[in-house]
């Protein structure tokens, strides 16, 4: 998925800039970066140093004249605005970009560009309905323009974190078998007589203990080890309570 994201700066003036966009992208996982029309050497001194080990990713650079040709392959095009336009646009948040991005980017041809404009004045209005919808930073009202690399890693890092969900492995990972509800019984029944031989618990007077303990062991979804081992405690704190043992622990064939 990440493979399928273009960052794309245009009218760029300070090549440090590019080197920290370079850095950041590299950073989050994305390697496709065009340059539209830059007004300065995207490869210096200062890029190069700004990009902290990232400057292949601006020798490997795209330099194209117009927006159009650096996203004509895309088939999302988003402009990450820092101010609100006259003409309403679709508006959508970095985090509402991210968890769009899976669906967006399912198919092998599908692409995104994300578009950012100039230092000084930004994307015109012009490239602004070039896009499908525009990404507003949330940020001051009253001082809301990020520096260039910054709003990219910004967009970056959300793009990055609607990836690395989709590769979340499920929560209850195949190996460990979880307890089931036979094993969870038999070992709240042993668990009872336990506290009970012990003294902890007063049947007499419940005080809902075993509902406590019920929720709070459910809450965990043991595996079977793990309960093996809960019950290999119990089984230990029998044989020390007189009048209790192996015998009585065992007697229900459990
Ligand atoms: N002074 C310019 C902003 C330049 S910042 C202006 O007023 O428009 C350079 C680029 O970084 C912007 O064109 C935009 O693409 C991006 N950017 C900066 N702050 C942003 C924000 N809060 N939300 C989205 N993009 C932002």
């Amino acid at each position: 998925m990440l493979d399928r994201i273009r960052i794309v700066l245009i009218g760029t003036s300070h090549p440090g800039n590019i080197g920290g966009v370079a850095r950041a992208m590299h950073n989050m996982g994305l390697a496709d970066l065009a340059l539209v029309a830059p007004r300065c050497v995207p490869v210096t001194a200062d890029s190069v140093s700004r990009a902290s080990g990232a400057d292949h990713l601006v020798n490997a650079a795209r330099v194209v004249e117009t927006l159009e040709e650096a996203v004509a392959d895309c088939t999302l095009v988003v402009g990450a605005s820092a101010r609100s336009r006259t003409l309403p646009w679709p508006m959508i948040t970095p985090r509402e970009l991210g968890v769009r991005l899976p669906k967006e980017l399912a198919g092998e041809a599908a692409r995104l560009a994300l578009v950012f404009g100039r230092e000084d004045s930004g994307l015109t209005n012009a490239e602004l309905q070039r896009c499908h919808a525009h990404v507003h930073i949330p940020t001051n009202p009253d001082f809301s323009s990020l520096n260039l690399a910054a709003a990219v890693q910004v967009l970056a890092y959300e793009c990055r974190l609607a990836w690395l969900a989709g590769q979340e492995t499920p929560d209850e990972e195949p190996g460990q078998p979880l307890a089931t509800h036979e094993e969870l019984e038999h070992y709240f029944a042993h668990l009872e007589r336990t506290l009970i031989a012990i003294g902890f618990h007063d049947p007499a007077m419940p005080r809902q203990l075993m509902a406590r303990l019920r929720r709070f062991t459910l809450r965990a979804r043991p595996e079977r080890m793990e309960l093996n081992i809960l019950r290999g405690i119990l089984s230990e704190t029998d044989k020390r309570v007189p009048g209790q043992g192996d015998d009585k622990d065992h007697r229900h064939g459990e």
